[in-house]
């Protein structure tokens, strides 16, 4: 598998919410500004087929506990970036999933990054 996932400096850096770059208070799991996730995260990255991107993606936001959903070309490049709000409103889906149809046209494989919860 190609790719780092970021790695926590435990005690070294002044955690900052990844959203609006709030000071975080230590042990925070949420950023008490916006409301961002803020505690530790794990990534996954899946290479799929265009044709399977839509469904793949159901599937992630279907099995929950995600934070964030990242799709990428094969060249690295970021497509689309999902946040997590997405999968618990099925309303606010419809739209992604028509942008993720788009790339799927286009492309010939994705890679998928999936951060959770941990
Ligand atoms: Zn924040």
């Amino acid at each position: 598998m190609r790719g780092s996932a970021p790695t926590n400096r435990e005690g070294l850096s002044l955690a900052q919410c990844k959203r609006c770059a709030f000071d975080l208070p230590e042990g925070a799991n949420y950023c008490p500004k916006c409301g961002e996730y803020a505690g530790k995260s794990i990534v996954e990255e899946f290479e799929v087929k265009s044709d399977e991107l839509v469904k793949r993606i159901k599937d992630i936001i279907h099995e929950g506990n995600v934070t964030k959903i990242v799709v990428e070309n094969e060249r690295g490049e970021t497509l689309l970036e999902m946040p997590a709000t997405v999968g618990v409103v099925g309303a606010l889906l419809a739209p992604w999933l028509a942008a993720l149809g788009a790339i799927a046209a286009i492309a010939t494989r994705c890679r998928i990054k999936v951060e959770r919860r941990s």
